[in-house]
C-alpha cells in the first residue's frame, strides 16, 4: 500500500514510518517540523520508497500534493505536549482542528480510509479509572488553557464519527503517555525523556507537585502496533481505542525507577506546581486505561515492561548524546 503518515517526523510517526516501510510498503509523510524532526527519519530517508513533503495539513495545495496515490492514512499530525499546548494554545486549536477537519473532508471526497490519533487527555480527570472508550468525560474549564488540547482532539472525534456516519471509514486511537526513543524532553512524551535527560546531565529529576500523581506509560513500539492494528482491521472501522498499557505507576516511583535503571543516583527534587506550570495548572492526579475493547477487537495487547521501555530509551539517549 501506499500510506500518508501527516506527522510523520514526529515522536510516534516517525517510528509508525519504519514499521511501514520495514513491511513492504511505500509511504508520504507530510510534516511541518513545528515539532517533528528531520533527525526522527535519518535512518530511512534515503528510502526509495520514503517521500518526504515539508508542509502544513491545513494547506490544500501541498494536502492535495500528499494524497496524491495514497491507499489510506494516518493522521498524527498536531500540536502535543502539555508545554506547547501551555505556550500556544491557539495554534493549538487551529493546527488540530482545521488541520484535521481537512484532511477527514480530503479523504471523504477521494474514499480514503483515515485513523486518527487522539488521546487520553480527552478523559479529562476522568469519571473512573481505568477509562473505556464510552465512559463519560470530565474536562476542565476553558479558563484553564491545559483544557485546549483535550478539547481540539474531542472536537476532532466528533468530526471523525461524524463524517464516519457519511461513510467514510475512519478509526481513532487514543494514546496513553507513549514513551521512548525519539521522545522530545520540550514535547510530547515529556516526564520519561526529562528524567532520562536529567539523569544523563546529573541534574536532579524535577517531580511536580508530591509526586503521587499516577499514569500508565506504554513504549512507542507497542503503541505502533496498536495505531496499525486499528488502522488497518476491518473491525475497526467506526470505532475508538485505547492506546495503552494497564499497569500504573507514580510519578514519585517512577522517578526511582530512572534512577535505578540509568545508574545515576541523581537526586529528586520536588517542584511545586504553579512553580512547574505557572498558576492555575491543574495537573491529573490519575490516569490508566481500560484496555478490553483493543484486546478483544484487534487483539492488541502491550508487550514492553516499563523497566525493558525505560532501558531501551536511556541507551537510546547515552547512544545520541555519547556519553
Ligand atoms: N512531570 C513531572 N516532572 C517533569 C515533567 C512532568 O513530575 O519534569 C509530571 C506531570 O506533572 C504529570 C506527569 O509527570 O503529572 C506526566 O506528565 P507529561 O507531561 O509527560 O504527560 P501528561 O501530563 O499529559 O500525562
Amino acid at each position: 500500500m501506499h500510506v500518508l503518515v501527516t506527522g510523520g517526523a514526529g515522536f510516534i510517526g516517525s517510528h509508525l514510518v519504519e514499521r511501514l516501510l520495514a513491511e513492504g510498503h511505500t509511504v508520504t509523510v507530510l510534516d511541518d517540523f513545528s515539532g517533528g524532526r528531520p533527525e526522527n527519519l535519518a535512518a530511512v530517508l534515503d528510502h526509495p520508497r520514503l517521500r518526504l513533503l515539508r508542509g502544513d495539513v491545513t494547506d490544500p495545495h501541498i494536502r492535495s500534493a500528499a494524497l496524491d496515490g495514497i491507499d489510506t492514512v494516518f493522521h498524527l499530525a498536531a500540536v502535543v505536549g502539555v508545554p506547547r499546548v501551555l505556550a500556544d494554545p491557539l495554534r493549538t486549536l487551529q493546527v488540530n482542528v482545521l488541520g484535521t477537519e481537512r484532511m477527514l473532508a480530503a479523504c471523504a471526497q477521494r474514499g480514503l480510509p483515515i485513523c486518527l490519533a487522539s488521546s487520553s487527555e480527552v478523559y479529562g480527570k476522568g469519571v473512573r479509572w481505568p477509562a473505556a472508550e464510552d465512559d463519560d468525560l470530565r474536562l476542565g474549564p476553558p479558563t484553564s488553557p491545559r483544557w485546549a488540547y483535550a478539547v481540539s482532539k474531542l472536537l476532532d472525534e466528533h468530526l471523525a464519527l461524524a463524517w464516519a456516519r457519511h461513510g467514510l471509514p475512519v478509526r481513532i486511537v487514543r494514546y496513553f503517555n507513549v514513551y521512548g526513543p525519539r521522545a522530545d524532553p520540550a514535547g510530547y512524551g515529556y516526564v520519561i525523556a526529562r528524567f532520562l535527560d536529567q539523569a544523563l546531565r546529573g541534574e536532579p529529576l524535577t517531580v511536580y507537585g508530591d509526586g503521587r500523581q499516577t499514569r500508565s506509560f506504554i513504549y512507542v513500539s507497542d503503541a505502533v502496533e496498536g495505531t496499525l492494528r486499528a488502522g488497518t482491521h476491518p473491525a475497526a472501522v467506526g470505532k475508538i481505542f485505547n492506546i495503552g498499557r494497564a499497569e500504573e505507576i507514580s510519578i514519585r516511583e517512577l522517578a526511582e525507577k530512572v534512577r535505578t535503571i540509568t545508574g545515576r543516583p541523581v537526586p529528586i527534587r520536588f517542584v511545586p506546581l504553579p512553580e512547574a506550570y505557572g498558576p492555575g495548572f491543574e495537573d491529573l492526579p490519575r490516569r490508566v486505561p481500560d484496555v478490553r475493547q483493543a484486546r478483544t477487537l484487534l487483539g492488541f495487547e502491550a508487550r514492553v515492561t516499563l523497566e525493558e521501555g525505560l532501558k531501551r530509551t536511556w541507551e537510546w539517549w547515552r547512544a545520541c548524546r555519547r556519553v
